[in-house]
Formats: C-alpha cells, structure tokens, sequence
C-alpha cells in the first residue's frame, strides 16, 4: 500500500463542478489534488448543452406535475421516460420528487435557486473575465418557443416568477421570431427572447481549461477511483482503487450521479438518482443556426456549438447501469428536423449523459455529517454547468470557514431525513 501525504484538499471528480471547486480552493491558498477515475470532463460534463440557464428557478417539481408526468410516459421516447427495469428502483425518488411539488416545497425551491442564480451569473462573469477561459463563452441570447398560444399563456406565470427574480426577456411574435431565428416551422408564433443568454461553445474543452488552470497554478490531477473516505482527527484518509492511500485535510466530493455511494459510506444517505439526457452533434453546416433555442413544449434544446450543432434533452430516469437507448436521441432528431425543416440531419455523433438530480431540484452543497473536513459538491441536476462556479465559489468559503455568499440551507445533505 502506498502512502501520500502532500495532498492538502482532495477533490474527488473532474467534471466542471470538481475542476471549478479545485479552482475556487487554490483561490483560498489551498493545494489542491483532483482525483478523477477516467479523464477530465468524462461525464455530464462532456456532452451538455452549453446553457447558462440562470434564469432557470423553477424547479421541474412544481405544482401540477405528477398530474401532467403520466401523459408523458405514454410515449416511450418522449420528453420523460422510465425504463420497465427501473420502475421500482427510480420510486423512492418520485416520492420524495412528489413532496417537493407541493407548493409551499416548490415557493421554497424558486427562493433558493434565485438565489444562487444571481450567485452563479456572478461567479460565471468571472470566468468569463479570465483570459484563459474567455473564448469559451458567447452571448447570442436564448429563444425560448412554444407550439401554440395555450402552452405559451400556460407558461405565464413561470415567466412572472423570472421577471420577479430581475430576469429580462421579451415576448415575440413570429416576424419577430423569423428575424431571430430564420427556418423555423409555421407554428412556432409565440417565444420569449432573452437577449443576455449565453451560451458556453465547448463544455467538455471548457472543463479541461479549467482543470488546466488548476494545474498551471500547482494543482495536481492523478487518476484513480476513490473507493472511500475515513474522516479522522487530521481531515481524511482516502483510498483508492489500486489501494493507494492519501491524507488530505479536507475532500470535496463531487462525483456527480456517482456521489451517492460515497455519501452513504460516509453515513449520509442522499437520495441521489440521475435523469439520463441524449443528444446527438451535428456538423456545424447542418443549419444556420443564430442562438440557443429551446423547443418548451418537448423539453429539447438545439444549441451553436464550436464543433457544431448539438440537439438534446429529455429525461430518462433509468439509473447508472442500463445500456444507452439511443433511439431517444434519434426521436429527438426527428423532431427538431419538424421544427427545423432545412435541418440536415446526417453526420451525427450520439451520446448520453447522466445528470446528477436531486428530488427537489436543488443540488447537495455542504458538509458531511461525518466530519467538517469532508464538502459535497454534486446534485445539480440540470444546471450543474450553469452554477459550478457559484458552487466553486461556496466549496471556497466552506472550506475557509467564512460564511457563505449565500444562505446553504436549501442544500443540506441531510434535508431529505426525518426531521432534516
Ligand atoms: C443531455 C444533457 C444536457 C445538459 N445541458 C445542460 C446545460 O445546457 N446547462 C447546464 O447548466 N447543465 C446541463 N446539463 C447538466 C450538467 O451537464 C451536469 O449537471 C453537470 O455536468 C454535472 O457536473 P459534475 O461535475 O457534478 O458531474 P460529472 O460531469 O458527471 O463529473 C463527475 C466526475 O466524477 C468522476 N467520478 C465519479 N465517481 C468517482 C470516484 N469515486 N472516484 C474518482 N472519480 C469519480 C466521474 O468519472 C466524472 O468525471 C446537461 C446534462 C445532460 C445529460
């Protein structure tokens, strides 16, 4: 068995929340050592979007959806799907998924990430400022379409809740609409534009930028699977796949879907499942596309990219194990060819990606109850890339032991127990 001694915080898991919790913690004089089992950016971090989806603080646990979410799963490769296999294994995450809906759970929710979306659009500009970073971000602003003037009046009051939160936007119609975006089908009449939308061109090499930056200023990164965590009177002894040992001061663990495993050795059981999400890379002369755009009514996005066109989304709730099933990404396809007629569909490179989601939408940001010495950084669902910096930022502060930019208890690991 090996020893390392030199490692003063651990951070377990280079996805974007790992690399920018590294980053934050070097920014508070810590050494750091990012601990990853495959490479950089080798999860959901990889293939996303590229949304920073500040104004996003609705929590898809919302009044209403256990109503809507049947109609949903009628149709095996729509918006929501749950693999036959998984049915039973995914319930204990509905039901807590069905108490956050409630609307006191869901007034909660919306206060919360307000919050850390103002915290995240801040963090995020400083990135942007950071010359090594700086090309990885564009603002072309984001068109948000709806299928008819019902789903756009049924989505109103989501849109009030933005506004209230100091979100612009406005509403277009559709010459409004062609001018944005040409090429869209003709029943695409109703959208809100946002114009400060941005859009983050390479996920995956903005990642390995990050995790750069933390080795260029004496971070290290070593490969291996932490198989466990011993908190003791220094910090932690963490130990590794090939049973090599490190004690570290202090462990971040951000581990993404994977987390849960290691929160529950550490005796927080988190109920952590993942919301499986495909999509499929086009080559950029596929179609010109101006902005982000999202199709709401179908839960997909068709977003500009360095390498091209990515079109994705939906949710399969099939936890860790299950092979791909990529005629998701395929429907998907097919449809964003309906809303984008000149679309050229051919060429594509498909993936999937397991987005780490909590019941109530909020991620686990916070320290372990086995010791102060060990921080969780995961959970973020569908936002992970939007608030990583944020997330980095209050990793930062944790660590520092100063208080927190913002209050941390809608993130407690421990908010899902009786009496947590
Ligand atoms: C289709 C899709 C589209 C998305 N679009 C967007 C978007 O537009 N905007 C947005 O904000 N978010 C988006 N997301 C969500 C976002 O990608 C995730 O929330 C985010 O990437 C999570 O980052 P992470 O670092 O927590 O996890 P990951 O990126 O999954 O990284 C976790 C890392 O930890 C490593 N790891 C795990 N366990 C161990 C261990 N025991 N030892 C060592 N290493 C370990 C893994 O190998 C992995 O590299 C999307 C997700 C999907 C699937």
């Amino acid at each position: 068995m090996t020893a390392e001694t030199n490692a003063d915080s651990v951070v377990v898991g280079a996805g974007i929340v790992g690399v920018m919790a590294a980053l934050y913690l070097q920014a508070e004089g810590r050494k750091v050592l990012l601990v990853e089992r495959e490479e950089v950016a080798a999860g959901a971090s990889a293939g996303n979007a590229g949304i920073l989806a500040f104004p996003e603080i609705i929590p898809v646990a919302s009044p209403g959806i256990m109503f809507k979410a049947p109609k949903w799963l009628l149709d095996p490769l729509g918006p929501l799907s749950v693999p036959p296999t998984y049915g039973l294994k995914i319930a204990p995450w509905l039901f807590h998924f069905w108490r956050a809906s409630s609307r006191k759970a869901f007034a909660h929710g919306i206060a919360a990430q307000t919050e850390m979306m103002h915290l995240a659009a801040a963090e995020m500009r400083r990135m942007r400022e950071t010359p090594e970073l700086a090309g990885f971000f564009d603002t072309t602003g984001t068109l948000d379409l709806y299928d008819s003037e019902a789903s756009f009046d049924a989505a109103a009051s989501d849109w009030l809740e933005k506004e209230k939160a100091g979100f612009q936007f406005t509403s277009v119609g559709r010459a409004e609409i062609d001018r944005l975006q040409p090429g869209l089908a003709p029943q695409f009449r109703h959208a809100m534009y946002s114009p400060a939308g941005i859009q983050v061109n390479d996920p995956k090499g903005l990642t390995r930028a990050v995790a750069d930056l933390v080795t260029a200023r004496g971070g290290a990164l070593r490969k291996g699977e932490v198989r466990d965590i011993a908190p003791n009177a220094d910090g932690a002894i963490i130990t590794l796949d090939d049973g090599a040992t490190i004690k570290a001061t202090s462990v971040v663990v951000a581990g993404g879907a994977w987390s849960k495993t290691l929160a529950a050795r550490l005796g927080d059981p988190v109920p952590l499942e993942t919301e499986r999400g495909y999509n499929t890379t086009l080559p950029a002369q596929a179609f010109p596309l101006q902005r982000q755009l999202y199709f709401n009514d179908h839960a997909f996005v068709v977003t500009p990219l360095s390498e091209g066109i990515r079109v994705g989304g939906a949710v399969e709730l099939g936890g860790l194990e299950l092979a791909p099933n990529y005629r998701r990404s395929k429907a998907l396809l097919a449809k964003a060819a309906r809303f984008l007629p000149d679309l050229k569909t051919e060429g594509g490179r498909e993936w999937m990606g397991f987005r780490p989601s909590m019941p109530d939408c909020l991620p686990v940001i916070g320290r372990s109850s086995a010791s102060p010495a060990v921080l969780y950084a995961f959970g973020h669902g569908h936002l992970g890339l939007t608030q990583s910096a944020a997330t980095g930022r209050l990793i930062g502060e944790l660590a520092a032991g100063r208080p927190a930019s913002l209050s941390l208890a809608p993130f407690r690991p421990g908010r899902f127990l009786r009496g947590g």
